[in-house]
C-alpha cells in the first residue's frame, strides 16, 4: 500500500476519460470480486450481467509518465444480431420449459437434523428463463457472439506498472438484457535506457571525472522533459544525490503535482593515467603535503 494507497477512496479522483475512471491495483479492491463472474446479485428478471474482460497494455516509459491515447482491439462477446440477442432461432417461438414447467426454478426438499428445508435453485435446463427454444444457429442460443472491437482509451498521466484501468461497459455483453461487464486494462511499462522510476520519483546516474568533482562542472541530464543542464558544484563527493525538483512523474489524478528527479553522481577515478597526468597528480600530492589542510578549519 504505502504512499500510493488511497485512490478510489480519496476525495473525487476523476478523470476526463470518456469511458471511465481509473483504479490503482494494489491488493484486492472490492472490484476484484466481479472479475469473470456472473455474480451481480440474485436477479429476478433473469437478466444476466456480462462477464468482465481483461486485456494487457504495455506502455513506453514516457507514455506512462505523461499519459497517452491508445487504441485497443478487444475480443469479446457482443449481442448477436441474427436473433436480436434472444438466442432464439429466427422464426421459431419459445415454449414452456418441460423440466421446471416455466417457473425457471427447481425446488428440492432437503432433510437436515433441524428439519426439512426447501432448497430453490435455477433450473439447469433453461437457466431460469422458464423457456425451451430452438437455439439461434449463429450464437448457439447464447444471444452473443465473439467479435473484435476497437476501443479508444485515454491513459491518464502518472499510471504505473501494475495499474489497472477500468473501462465501464466495454466487457462482454450481458444476456437477456443484462448489463455489460467492464473491461480491465492492466498496465505494464517498458524500461528506459537511462531513467528509473519509483512511484512519482525518477532516478538516473551521471558520471563525472574526479577533476570535475573537485572543480565543479555542468552536465546534460536526460529527464522526462528532455535534456536539462545540471550544475555540479565544486567539491561534489562520490555518491552525492542531486535533486531536480518537479522533473519527475505527474501524480495520478493530480497531474499538476509532479515528483522530483534524483541524479546520483558517480566520480570516475581513472585506472590508468598518462605520464603527463601522473606528473601533475604527483605535484598535487606534494602541494597537499606542504599545505596540509585539515578537516577542522576555523
Ligand atoms: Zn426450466
Ligand atoms: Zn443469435
Amino acid at each position: 500500500m504505502g504512499g500510493m494507497g488511497g485512490f478510489g477512496g480519496g476525495p473525487g479522483v476523476e478523470f476526463t476519460n470518456p469511458f471511465d475512471l481509473f483504479e490503482q491495483f494494489f491488493g484486492g479492491s472490492a472490484a476484484m470480486g466481479g472479475m469473470g463472474g456472473f455474480g451481480r446479485g440474485p436477479s429476478r428478471s433473469r437478466a444476466q450481467a456480462g462477464e468482465d474482460d481483461k486485456v494487457e497494455l504495455q506502455l513506453d516509459f514516457l507514455e506512462a509518465v505523461f499519459g497517452c491515447a491508445k487504441e485497443l482491439d478487444v475480443d469479446r462477446l457482443t449481442g448477436c444480431d441474427e436473433c436480436d440477442t434472444t438466442g432464439v432461432r429466427k422464426g421459431t417461438t419459445p415454449t414452456t420449459c418441460p423440466q421446471c414447467q416455466g417457473t425457471g426454478q427447481m425446488v428440492q426438499a432437503v432433510r437436515t437434523p433441524l428439519g426439512t428445508f426447501q432448497q430453490v435453485s435455477l433450473c439447469p435446463r433453461c437457466e431460469g428463463t422458464g423457456q425451451a427454444f430452438q437455439p439461434c444457429p449463429k450464437c448457439q442460443g447464447d444471444g452473443r457472439v465473439r467479435e473484435t472491437k476497437r476501443i479508444s482509451l485515454k491513459v491518464p498521466p502518472g499510471v504505473d506498472a501494475g495499474s489497472r484501468l477500468r473501462v465501464r461497459g466495454e466487457g462482454n455483453s450481458g444476456r437477456r438484457g443484462g448489463e455489460p461487464g467492464d473491461l480491465y486494462v492492466y498496465i505494464s511499462i517498458k524500461d528506459h535506457p537511462e531513467l528509473r522510476r519509483d512511484g512519482i520519483t525518477i532516478h538516473s546516474d551521471v558520471e563525472i571525472s574526479y577533476v570535475d568533482a573537485i572543480l565543479g562542472t555542468q552536465v546534460k541530464v536526460t529527464t522526462v522533459d528532455g535534456p536539462v543542464e545540471l550544475k555540479i558544484p565544486a567539491g561534489t563527493q562520490p555518491g552525492t544525490t542531486l535533486l531536480m525538483a518537479k522533473r519527475g512523474v505527474p501524480r495520478l489524478g493530480a497531474p499538476n503535482v509532479r515528483g522530483d528527479h534524483m541524479v546520483h553522481v558517480r566520480v570516475r577515478i581513472p585506472k590508468a593515467v598518462s605520464a603527463e597526468e601522473r606528473k601533475l597528480v604527483e605535484e598535487l600530492k606534494e602541494l597537499q603535503s606542504k599545505t596540509k589542510v585539515g578537516p577542522f578549519r576555523f
